[in-house]
């Protein structure tokens, strides 16, 4: 057992942290208020290999592993969590679905564009009234001669609005449950393909939130992503590897905010010292950094056993449950030692404290992972 990074790996964190330090975090309230991906960002991400991390080379893409994902994505969130959650969203969803289940033709196709950045990936499964209980969905894909016809709508969908490629999942048959349900991959530019209400977000506001609604969409045969039938089961295996990143991003999230609170609890001086020679502030920081590291822990164990080839329902759960916890806690404590300035947008603090919420809520609530660690463990 070896709990050391490779030279490599400290290396990719230097340069990824360099990036986010240099090129996101002048910027970060800019994007923050203005609500809108900087889409100039995209060519710069991708120069670092981050659009397509863990996708082959004969695609373009860094051919790095899961532990190498958990870095890039954890070094991202550390300065802006909804940059961090474009990247994770583009390359755990969308891009991961086509190279887990596509056919030949389907990843020569899509993802030599989506690693390279030339194209955002967005991914439907969420509806206004499926969400937790996803398998509940109403969109459909009727068979049409050889092809399909889409109809309905996919809420809270990241990229909805500025992705370039999608796959939505839709029922293609009802009387056969979650057996009856299937993926397809489009572009945005389909006809019968509309992006709809754009999200005003709380937190996590860089990152483009939106519903797509499907009108009559016509797609051909080549736009059915793995076989009929198997959308939802293949969606889960996607959800094992996409959980791991939101646990990533949660452990950055939760380094910036403790690392903010160490810095202002240093600066900042009451009765004529500094706040940091409080033994609450210092036990507070003790606390978050001890917890973060255990999260990090989880997260990179969870990854360590995707590389190996393992299956991380349980362990993907775990990590992404207890970082996303673990995270609210340290920005909430950031924005406490902030005292008012954490109240205030001049300091990170009421950033991380909103981004954070999202970690407890995106690709399974906290409770959603609860269910799904109890039903690992009692072998339902
Ligand atoms: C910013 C953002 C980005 C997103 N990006 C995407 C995306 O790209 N693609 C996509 O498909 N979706 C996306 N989502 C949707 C997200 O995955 C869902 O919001 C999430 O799964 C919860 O679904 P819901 O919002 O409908 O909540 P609900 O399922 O209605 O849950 C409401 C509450 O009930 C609880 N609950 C529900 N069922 C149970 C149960 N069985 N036991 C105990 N408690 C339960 C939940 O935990 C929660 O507390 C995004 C959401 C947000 C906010």
């Amino acid at each position: 057992m070896d709990f050391r990074l490779s030279e490599e790996q400290e290396l990719l964190r230097r340069t990824v942290r360099e990036f986010a330090d240099a090129e996101m975090r002048p910027h970060v309230m800019e994007w923050d208020e203005s609500q809108h991906f900087p889409m100039d960002l995209l060519p710069k991400l991708a120069a670092l290999g981050l659009m397509g991390i863990q996708f082959p080379e004969e695609y373009g893409g860094s051919a790095m592993s899961a532990v190498d994902y958990c870095i890039c994505i954890e070094e991202l969130a550390r300065v802006c969590p909804a940059i961090s959650l474009t990247v994770a969203a583009h390359n755990g969803l969308c891009t991961s679905h086509i190279a887990m289940f596509g056919s030949l033709a389907q990843k020569q196709k899509y993802l030599p564009r989506l690693v390279t950045g030339e194209v955002l990936g967005a991914w439907g499964l969420t509806e206004a009234s499926a969400g937790s209980d996803a398998a509940g969905m109403r969109t459909t894909a009727v068979r049409d001669g050889d092809g399909w016809v889409l109809n309905g709508s996919k809420n809270f969908i990241t990229h909805g609005t500025i992705g370039g490629v999608m796959v939505a999942i839709a029922v293609t048959d009802r009387s056969k449950g979650h057996r009856g349900i299937s993926a397809f991959v489009l572009e945005h530019g389909t006809t019968g393909m509309s992006a709809g209400k754009k999200e005003n977000k709380l937190g996590m506001r860089a990152s483009d939130t939106s519903e797509v609604i499907f009108q009559d969409c016509r797609l051909g045969p080549e736009h059915l992503l793995g076989e009929e039938g198997q959308g939802f089961i293949n969606t889960l295996q996607v959800l094992d590897a996409g959980r791991i990143g939101i646990a990533a991003l949660a452990v950055g999230l939760a380094q910036g905010a403790y690392e903010a609170a160490r810095r202002y609890a240093k600066e900042r001086r009451q009765f004529g010292q500094p706040i940091a020679a409080f033994q609450a502030i210092q036990w507070k920081l003790a606390d978050n950094a001890t917890r973060i590291e255990a999260a990090r822990l989880l997260t990179y164990r969870a990854a360590y056993l995707k590389d190996q080839g393992a299956r991380t329902t349980r362990e993907s759960s775990m990590a992404k449950l207890y970082a996303s916890e673990v995270a609210v806690r340290a920005a909430d404590d950031c924005v406490q030692i902030h005292g008012g300035y954490g109240f205030v947008k001049d300091y990170p603090a009421e950033k991380f404290f909103r981004d954070v919420k999202l970690v407890t809520i995106g690709e399974g609530t906290s409770e959603i992972q609860r269910l799904v660690i109890a039903r690992q463990l009692l072998g339902q």
